[in-house]
């Protein structure tokens, strides 16, 4: 009989990475660490290393009100969505990042089983273009509701080009169908509603149940296990560890 194989530990946490860790929450504010505060340490870390292994390009670079892209900022690999039998479009010159693109494919493929069919309305949008959603926004409604809803230009995370609008881009799509199976399932494939019900003081933007960002299965994973589900609060995190030495 073989005897049961003791592997180590991939990701062990070594003594200067706990101090990095201490040195990250010192720069976050307190409703961001409470969870990890309130873990093992060490597993929290184990964790986020394989959140980092994961990690691409700009899939968890922290992008909202105070940490714009960088002037000229274009996604590195975009792909045109076409017609295709996983999930629909809403019209023609829409793009993701490649990775968001498959990553769609397997998640509407998955909504399908459930008969369920996911419908991209908006994605990836360009620093000119956001100039356009944003003003239209300002006109319509006046400059205060518009920030709560629409980002400045070069602070969108639509301009990652890892981020879909689904359906009718407005509070009745959470009590769709679609709205619905998002909610239970997007974290599955690797998708992160970035501005939940309630946290206006937190993302800077009222509850839009239709906007989603890829960020990763790992990633989705670990926010839901470290950060209360708060996409915000992990990528503070990141941002902050990224930060620190
Ligand atoms: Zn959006």
């Amino acid at each position: 009989m073989w005897g049961v194989i003791i592997l180590p530990a991939q990701n062990a946490v070594s003594p200067a990475e706990t101090q990095k860790l201490r040195t990250a929450l010192t720069l976050l504010p307190e409703r961001t660490r409470q969870g990890i505060a309130n873990g093992d340490t060490g597993e929290f870390l184990e964790d986020f290393k394989a959140v980092l292994a994961g990690d691409r390009d700009d899939l968890l670079r922290l992008v909202d009100k105070t940490h714009a892209l960088p002037d000229g900022y274009q996604p590195p690999d975009t792909v045109p969505l076409v017609k295709n039998n996983f999930y629909a479009i809403s019209r023609d010159n829409l793009a993701l990042r490649k990775p968001a693109e498959q990553a769609l494919r397997l998640m509407g493929a998955a909504a399908q089983k459930d008969g369920i069919t996911l419908l991209a309305s908006s994605t990836y949008r360009s620093y000119d273009y956001q100039v356009t959603v944003y003003n239209r926004n300002v006109r319509l409604s006046g400059k205060e509701t518009a920030d709560r809803e629409s980002a400045q230009p070069g602070k969108s995370q639509h301009q990652l080009g890892t981020v879909v609008d689904f359906g009718s881009i407005s509070d009745a799509f959470a009590d769709t169908g679609a709205g619905k199976w998002l909610a239970a399932h997007a974290g599955e494939y690797g998708w992160s509603l970035s501005f939940p019900d309630g946290y206006e003081d937190v993302t800077g933007y009222r509850w839009e149940c239709w906007h989603y960002r890829y960020i990763g299965v790992t990633a989705a994973a670990f926010q839901k296990k470290w950060f209360s589900n708060i996409q915000q609060f992990m990528l503070e995190f990141i941002n902050a560890w990224r930060a620190s030495t």
